[in-house]
C-alpha cells in the first residue's frame, strides 16, 4: 500500500475522518465519544494510520487477522472469482463453495462434515442455534456467562456477557451457566461443570445443546482444565443435549491448533466459524455438522438460509486463507511462537505487580490486570452496564498505542491475538512497549 499523506482540519482530522464521524455509525459506542483514525493501509503484522503512525497489530484487530494484513493468496483468489463471476444463488453449485465445504470437512475435527455458510459469526451461531433446535425437536439453549456469540437477537441472547443486557429478555429458552474460570470465579473450574450437569438434571429432556467457546475469547482468554471439555460433551450427551463449540475466535491457529475443540481432543456436534475462516479478508461465517445431523435433514426441511449464503467470493477467499495456514505451516508456527509468547508474558507478570494473570494457549493469551494480587480485585468498574472493565486497562491499551502496539482489551484483560505470522523479534517489539504500558497500571493501584 503506498503512504498517503492527508490534509487536516483545525482539530487534526482527515476528511476520510470527518464523513466517517458524521454518516457511519460506530460499533458499541456512545456516538459522541466516537473519534475514528483513518487508516491507510497493512503490511504483515503491521498496518499505519493517516497521522504517519504504525503499529504492531498485536490483537489482529478483532482478533481475526489470522493471515496478517498482506496476504496476497487471499487477495488474488478473491480479484480472481469477483472476475470469473462474482455472485450466483446459493442454489447453484460453485467451484469455491463446493472446494471449501470439502477443505473444512478436512481441516475440522472427526467426522464434521457438511457445512452452512453465512456472513458472519453471529449468523453461523444463529444457524447452529436453529439446527440444534430442528435436529433435536427441543428449545433451550445452555450458554456460559463469560462468552460473547453474537449481536442478532438470537446469538446476544445465548450471549452472556453485559453486552447481553439491553436486548433482554431476548429470546426465550437462552439459560446461563457458571465458567471455568479460575483466576475470578468463586466456583472452581471442574465445580463449574458439575453445576452445569445439575442443570441439565432439573431443566428436564428440554435443553437442545450446550454452546460453549472451547477457549473463551473477548470475555478474557479463558482455558479450562484439559478435562473439562470431554466432561462437557459427556454431560451433554447424557441429557440428550448436543455440543456446539463456537470457534469463531479461537479457530484456524488461533490456539495453535487448528480448532480451540482440537485442544482438548474433542469433536463438538456442531461447531461455528468466521473471523481466521477468512483471515478477516472478507465476511465469511460457517456451521459445520456430523453426517447424522446433516443426514436429519433429507427428511426434514432445512428452513434456513441468506442471499449470500455460500457467496463465491467468500468461498473463493475462505479457500485460499485455509491454503496459506497448510502451505505456510501457520499452525505449527503459531504453537511454537505461542510457547515463545507465553514465556514473555509470564516475565512481564513477575515485574508487574498490577498483572494478576497471564493465561492462554498458543498466539491466544490475556493479561488480566488487578489493584490487588493477593486479594485479586479487579480495577473499578464502569458506570455504564454494557462497557465492562475499568478506564485503567483502557490506559495501558492507549499507552502501548502511543508507543506502537495495538491491544485490544475487554473486563481487565489486554487480549493477545496477533497474526500468525508473527516473529519472535515482533514479540520482542512488543513486549518491550507493553513492559512501559504497564507502568500506567502498576501506578493505579493505590487510587
Ligand atoms: N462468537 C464468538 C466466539 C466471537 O468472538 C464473536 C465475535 O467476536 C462472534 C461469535 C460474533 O461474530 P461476528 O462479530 O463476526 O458476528
Amino acid at each position: 500500500m503506498t503512504e498517503q499523506t492527508q490534509s487536516t482540519d483545525e482539530d487534526g482530522r482527515t476528511d476520510v475522518e470527518k464523513l466517517d464521524k458524521e454518516y457511519v455509525f460506530g460499533t458499541w459506542s456512545y456516538q459522541s465519544e466516537v473519534e475514528p483514525t483513518e487508516i491507510v493501509g497493512g503490511d504483515g503484522v503491521r498496518f499505519r494510520d493517516a497521522h504517519e503512525n504504525e503499529w504492531i497489530d498485536f490483537s489482529g484487530q478483532l482478533m481475526c487477522s489470522n493471515l496478517g494484513h498482506s496476504a496476497d493468496a487471499v487477495a488474488d483468489a478473491i480479484a480472481e472469482q469477483a472476475h470469473e463471476g462474482a455472485y450466483f444463488a446459493p442454489g447453484f453449485a460453485t467451484e469455491a463453495r463446493a472446494k471449501l465445504g470439502e477443505k473444512l470437512a478436512e481441516v475440522t475435527p472427526g467426522d464434521l462434515s457438511k457445512t452452512f455458510f453465512s456472513t458472519s459469526g453471529t449468523e453461523a451461531v444463529e444457524a447452529a442455534i436453529k439446527i440444534a433446535r430442528m435436529y433435536t425437536g427441543k428449545q433451550k439453549i445452555i450458554s456460559r456467562y463469560r462468552s460473547y456469540h453474537g449481536a442478532t437477537a438470537g446469538s446476544i441472547s445465548v450471549t452472556g456477557d453485559p453486552r447481553r443486557l439491553m436486548a433482554e429478555p431476548g429470546v426465550p429458552g437462552a439459560i446461563k451457566a457458571p465458567d471455568p474460570y479460575a483466576y475470578g470465579s468463586t466456583l472452581e473450574p471442574m465445580e463449574s461443570l458439575e453445576y452445569i450437569d445439575e442443570m441439565l438434571m432439573l431443566e428436564g429432556d428440554t435443553v437442545a445443546a450446550i454452546l460453549v467457546e472451547p477457549v473463551v475469547g473477548s470475555n478474557g482468554i479463558l482455558v479450562p482444565p484439559d478435562e473439562y471439555l470431554p466432561r462437557l460433551k459427556e454431560i451433554a450427551h447424557d441429557h440428550g443435549a448436543l455440543l456446539i463449540c463456537d470457534e469463531v475466535m479461537a479457530g484456524f491457529g488461533r490456539t495453535g491448533e487448528w480448532f480451540g475443540s482440537d485442544v482438548f481432543d474433542v469433536q463438538p456436534d456442531i461447531m461455528t466459524m468466521a473471523k481466521g475462516l477468512s483471515g478477516a479478508y472478507v465476511p465469511l461465517g460457517a456451521t459445520i455438522v456430523t453426517p447424522e445431523i446433516a443426514d436429519h435433514f433429507e427428511d426434514e426441511m432445512f428452513c434456513h438460509g441468506h442471499t449470500y449464503a455460500g457467496h463465491p467470493v467468500a468461498c473463493a477467499a475462505g479457500l485460499a486463507a485455509i491454503e496459506t495456514y497448510q502451505e505456510e505451516n501457520l499452525i505449527e508456527h503459531a504453537s511454537d511462537v505461542g510457547d515463545y509468547l507465553g514465556q514473555r508474558l509470564e516475565e512481564l507478570a513477575d515485574a508487574h505487580p498490577s498483572v494478576g494473570d497471564t493465561r492462554g494457549v498458543g498466539l491466544f493469551r490475556g493479561i488480566e490486570l488487578t489493584k490487588d494480587p493477593d486479594e485479586r480485585v479487579p480495577f473499578g468498574e464502569r458506570e455504564d452496564k454494557i462497557s465492562t472493565g475499568s478506564t485503567v486497562v483502557d490506559d495501558v491499551a492507549a499507552a502501548a498505542a502511543d508507543r506502537g502496539v495495538y491491544i485490544a482489551n475487554m473486563i481487565n484483560t489486554l487480549i493477545i491475538a496477533p497474526p500468525l505470522t508473527i516473529t519472535e523479534d515482533d514479540i520482542d517489539e512488543a513486549i518491550e512497549v507493553l513492559d512501559d504500558a504497564l507502568e500506567v497500571s502498576d501506578g493505579a493501584m493505590n487510587r
